[in-house]
């Protein structure tokens, strides 16, 4: 047997499809053109799996089930108590897989075992939180004495287009499918085509866990293709979709002859401000953690780190040695910090802009290929210092691990730094000056900000950028409001 690295360090889960399809109306289908498009894994970018390619005619079929079922079946008029049911039974068996869970998107997307792991549990979380919260859900009523009461009825919408990307998919598709259920709408899912792999486990899990037919329904497929007929389609009229900026603009356009409801959560290239008086050891390990997990593919990655000048020199040093000790291995390895880049496309994507920092900033870690990584998606953390403000690489999303380091003088200018590009997803700010920074995340341009803290979510609160980072925010009750129609009701006293 050959036990040379390549070969002991490829993983390839037990019980792999090779084949992939539709679900539709309860049953698993293929493309009524019999089409179909190859998926690759990032550690040997070699075709695994073929899945069925949605074109129109298949979300035609879908749409049409998630009518049904919105018309005439049980779901949008069960009591929320008995939808509630239902979803903490998705959650409690998405629980009990998340190490299968966690194996496939670790094998389909070239995500850290560990990291993956925690995605499926925060998949399970998503649906317990929305199961819950549709049971405490309370709708405002207005008493005028002796005249009038006014109440608001909260209704489903109908069929919710759910459109997701690549990076934590399965966690990202759970976003959107816990509070469009959770309200009792049907739903066309179409899942990133780099990697559908995770999302074929849904049927399953809602079949199990007694979800009605026809309300959950997933096309897989191209964007340009089933992504685009799923904007288009008449019957839909609300598309949540979480992917880049430029294809957000593509789909408003595309959306607005329909007048649909959107959702958009776009592109980031969040700061990392960190001010002299900074607890220096945890805003280094936060912002090292901040742009490397995930592969550093993640909409809220602190991408740029700005850095006060009385400690800018020792906090480069220190970062540099720090993202050196990154471990960047096979994603099914516990011991792996940074895995495999999604896809040999998206590698070629992030590497220009590794060549292209070369030439804006002064590189102090990585800069390319780890070293016994020849073959597959494989970046070494890289760090780039003294970018100016105008470089690619501050400016634009690269959505892998690299990082851009900028050196400020005042707060004046820490924000204008900070605000200086067209996005505005997140902010992370380090300072131990209460003032400062309360004052700063006022006057910081984006959706999101952590002070002296990771990127812990609190799923009460409101998620979404500001600016290219999106429209709309989900969360909490956000995502009940997106997901349903308010009517006012008067009656006359
Ligand atoms: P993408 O925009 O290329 O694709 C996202 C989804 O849209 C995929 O399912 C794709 O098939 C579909 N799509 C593409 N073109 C379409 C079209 N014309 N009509 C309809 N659907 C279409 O994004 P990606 O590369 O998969 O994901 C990475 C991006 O997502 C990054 O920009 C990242 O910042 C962003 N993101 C944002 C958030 C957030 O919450 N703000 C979260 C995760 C990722």
């Amino acid at each position: 047997t050959d036990t040379s690295p390549a070969a002991t360090s490829h993983r390839v889960p037990a019980d792999l499809p090779n084949h992939i399809q539709h679900y539709v109306d309860g049953k698993f289908i293929d493309s009524v053109d019999g089409a179909t498009f190859e998926v690759l894994d990032p550690v040997s970018n070699k075709t695994y799996l073929q899945a069925a390619a949605g074109k129109r005619a298949d979300i035609d079929k879908a749409v049409a089930a998630a009518q049904r079922a919105f018309r005439e079946g049980p779901w949008p008029r069960m009591l929320p108590r008995e939808r509630s049911r239902v979803l903490h039974r998705v959650a409690d068996i998405v629980a009990s897989r998340d190490s299968r869970l966690a194996e496939l998107e670790s094998y389909d997307s070239g995500l850290p075992i560990t990291q993956a792991l925690g995605q499926a549990k925060r998949a399970a979380e998503n649906f317990r939180f929305f199961a819950d919260l549709i049971v405490a859900q309370a709708d405002d009523t207005y008493k005028v004495p002796g005249r009038q009461i006014n109440y608001v009825n909260r209704k489903p919408i109908g069929v919710a287009g759910l459109i997701t990307p690549w990076n934590t998919p399965f966690m990202l598709e759970s976003w959107k499918l816990g509070p469009a259920l959770a309200t009792g709408n049907t739903v066309v899912l179409k899942p990133a085509e780099f990697t559908p792999l995770s999302a074929s486990l849904w049927a399953g899990i809602f079949e199990e866990a007694g979800l009605p037919q026809g309300v959950f329904n997933l096309i897989n497929g191209l964007g340009e293709e089933a992504g685009d007929a799923l904007v288009k389609h008449p019957g839909v009229p609300l598309i949540s979709f979480t992917g880049e900026s430029t294809t957000g603009q593509l789909i408003f356009a595309n959306a607005a002859p329909f007048l649909k409801g959107l959702s958009m959560e776009l592109g980031g290239k969040s700061p990392a401000v960190v001010f002299a008086d900074a607890d220096l050891d945890a805003a280094i390990d936060a912002t090292v953690f901040g742009v490397f997990s995930l592969n550093g593919e993640r909409c809220t990655a602190g991408s740029r780190i700005l850095v006060q000048h009385d400690i800018y020199d020792e906090f480069v040093r220190r970062y540099a040695e720090q993202a050196k000790r990154v471990v960047v291995g096979y994603p099914h390895d516990p011991a792996t910090e940074v895995g495999a880049l999604v896809h040999p496309e998206h590698y070629e994507k992030v590497m220009s802009y590794v060549e292209i920092g070369k030439t804006e900033g002064r590189l102090v870690a990585g800069g390319g290929r780890p070293e016994g990584f020849e073959t597959g998606n494989f970046i070494a953390p890289t760090v780039f210092a003294d970018v100016p403000p105008e470089a690619r690489i501050f400016q634009e999303e690269i959505f892998g691990p690299i990082v851009a380091i900028t050196p400020f003088d005042t707060d004046e200018e820490a924000l204008k730094l900070a605000n200086n590009t067209k996005y505005g997803l997140a902010a992370y700010i380090w300072t131990n000056d209460l003032k400062r920074a309360h004052n700063f995340a006022q006057s910081v341009e984006a959706g999101m900000v952590w002070l002296n803290s990771n990127n812990v979510r609190d799923l009460r609160t409101p998620f979404g950028g500001v600016k290219a980072s999106g429209l709309g925010h989900e969360g909490g009750y956000r995502s009940i409001d997106f997901y349903t129609d308010q009517q006012a009701v008067h009656i006359t006293l």
